[in-house]
This record gives C-alpha cells, structure tokens and sequence, in this order.
C-alpha cells in the first residue's frame, strides 16, 4: 500500500544558512518535516510541511505520563549523489516494538518508509556531502491528546525531522561502570526506545562525567555485575580472537549497528558470542592481557572506541588500539555511501 502523503514546501529555505564544514551538533533542521496524527483508531492526515512549532495543549499526556518513543536513523549519498536509507524497516520494527511496551499504537511500515523516503528526497540537499557526514533522521511519536488521568491515549503525533550532522571523530572514551543508578531492569522499558529511559540516565551521566568519565557503563539492576550498555550504545569486547556482546535480555536494546556489526564481523570470520558478561570477567582478561579490544556501537558514533572503565577504586584499561573495530567500522562507513556492495542488502534509495 502506498499512502498519498500532501507536501506543502517552505518559502523561505534555510539551507544557504550552512555551513556544510562546520555543522552545529543537533541545532539544525532541514526545511520540512513529516506529521500524521492517529485519530479515532488510525493514522491519518499524513503530510509534510515546513518545519516549525506544534502547538501543544498543556495536558497533552506525553507531557504528563510519558508516552513518548523515537528512532534514530541516518541518510547517507552513494557516489552518484542518490540519497539512501540504511536499515529503515528494523527501525519502523524497533519503534512498533516500543509502542507496543508503551501501550502506543503501531505505525504502518509503509507509511514509516515512505515519510522518510518523501522528506529525505525533499530535502536532499541537506545531506551532507562530506565523506562521514550524514543526515540524521528522528522518527518519534508521542501522545497529544489533552487528558489529566492514568490511561493509554487516544490521540497521538508521529512526526520525522532531519538534521544534517558532521563527521564524528570519535576518541577513545572513558566508562563509569555505575552500581548505584541502574538504566533497565527486568520487565522494565530498557529493551524500548522510550524516552522515558534517557530522562532517568541525565544524572548519572552527569555524575560520571563529572569525575572525568565520558559515559555510563550501565550494569544489571539486581547485582550490579553484569555488563549491559554503555551510554546511548551497545558494546562489544574482543577476548583473545573473539568478540562477546551482552545477549539481548529484555534490559538491552536491539542496536541496529549491534546487529550489523555482528553480521560484520561474521563475515569477516570472527567467532560472536551473545551471552551475559561479568564486570569481573573483563577485569581479569584485562589483567591477563587478553581483553584485545572493546568498543560501544550506534547510529549517531557507528563504532567509538573504549579507552578504560572506572570502578571503585581502580580501573580495567583496554588494548591501546581497535583494528578490528577500525576496519569493521570502514566497512559499515563504505556500505552506508555505496562504496562497497551491499551484500546484505541494507540500502534503500529514496527515489
Ligand atoms: N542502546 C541505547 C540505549 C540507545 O539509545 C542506542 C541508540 N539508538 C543504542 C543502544 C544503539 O542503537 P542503534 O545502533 O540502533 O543506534
């Protein structure tokens, strides 16, 4: 099915505003954005229009109970310049799989796709040339019914905006591995992309950054030994020659780049295991200098390197280098432009 989606464009574009070489990290918006409302039981009303403000009733429920999700996603160009969407369907999947833990209404495939195919071709000229640039894409829903009382909605947003985001050099980071705030829990929202979580993961992140870490390594809610997430990230240790990442438990989200770099680093002929880890089990590869590699995976960094994780009174360092995360990165970055062939047939064009 294909849905009529109307199209008002701005009058005034914004575009000639940017610097393409010099992009503000997440102050910018392309000139349009996709809305639909959902309405008596169904989605409707799907269009795109300038960007600018929604007008908000004080007592729309997402303000007041929180039902609120998101994607994140990014349009990269082939060399050709067409614009291209990577994965798009695991992430209509993720956020149907959201609202459905949120007591939200699922949204169309179709219609998720086709409002970033329309709106990304619309504005393609934001997508950022430069080689490691892309235009990130915010999928999100929230209800806008104006309610006081504790219920499901009836009336909700789904809307997409764009912005257009520089290349991100990423240093090695820092991790707090945190065992007094917890991030999920089990039968709790952490497998959901619900913002929710990343209102609750502010303060801790602030704590770790404030005693010179650069993000939280988040551990299981119960004994504060099994690893989980580190920030807005899944992550991934490579002991001796194989790669371990923390089994999806109902506490982790279902990362796209995790599993693309899972499938990645298959190909390439690495051993994966997907299971629960220990803090202590990392503390003694690294004692044992067989912890070769660690590094956190998403849309907004693809691969960041981890440099040492803090504890109590002492901290685990890794291996100085990541040429494994190195060259699966290059290869996640050449898949997303066209440069090598899309073997797993990730890719859409827009147009
Ligand atoms: N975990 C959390 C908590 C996140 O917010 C994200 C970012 N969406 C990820 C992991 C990585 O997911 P993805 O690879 O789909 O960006």
């Amino acid at each position: 099915m294909s849905y009529n989606i109307s199209i008002q464009k701005t009058e005034t574009s914004n575009l000639d505003k940017l610097d393409f070489n010099n992009i503000p990290l997440g102050t910018t918006f392309t000139d349009h954005m996709f809305i639909c409302d959902y309405d008596n039981g169904e989605w409707v009303n799907p269009r795109i229009i300038p960007m600018g403000m929604i007008p908000t009733h004080p007592a729309a429920m997402a303000l007041h109970y929180g039902q609120a999700i998101f994607e994140g996603m990014k349009a990269t160009v082939d060399s050709d310049g067409n614009p291209m969407l990577f994965r798009a369907e695991d992430n209509a999947n993720r956020l149907n799989f959201s609202a459905d833990r949120m007591g939200m209404p699922n949204i169309p495939t179709e219609l998720f796709v086709d409002g970033l195919k329309q709106l990304v071709d619309l504005d393609r000229q934001w997508i950022p040339p430069i080689d490691g640039s892309a235009l990130y894409l915010r999928p999100f829903m929230y209800a806008d019914e104006p309610f006081i009382g504790m219920r499901a909605a009836t009336h909700y947003k789904f809307i997409i905006m764009a912005s257009p985001a520089g290349p991100f050099f990423s240093k090695r980071i820092k991790l707090w591995a945190e065992k007094k705030f917890i991030r999920a829990a089990q039968g709790g929202t952490g497998e959901a992309k619900a913002a929710g979580n990343y209102a609750a993961a502010i303060r801790p992140t602030e704590l770790a950054k404030a005693k010179g870490y650069d993000q939280v390594l988040w551990l299981d809610a119960v004994e504060h030994k099994y690893i989980q997430e580190v920030g807005t990230m899944n992550i991934f240790f490579k002991i001796d020659d194989k790669f371990i990442t923390p089994e999806l438990d109902g506490c982790v989200l279902d990362g796209i780049t995790r599993k693309s770099v899972i499938a990645l680093l298959k190909d390439r002929g690495f051993e994966v295991t997907e299971r629960k880890i220990t803090i202590d089990e990392i503390k003694e590869a690294s004692k044992n200098g067989i912890l070769k590699e660690a590094f956190g995976t998403g849309t907004a960094v693809g691969i960041a390197y981890i440099q040492e994780i803090g504890l109590d009174g002492e901290s685990i360092h890794v291996s100085h280098d990541s040429p494994v995360g190195i060259e699966i990165n290059q290869r996640l970055n050449d898949i997303k432009t066209g440069k090598v062939e899309d073997k797993f047939d990730w890719m859409t064009k827009v147009a």
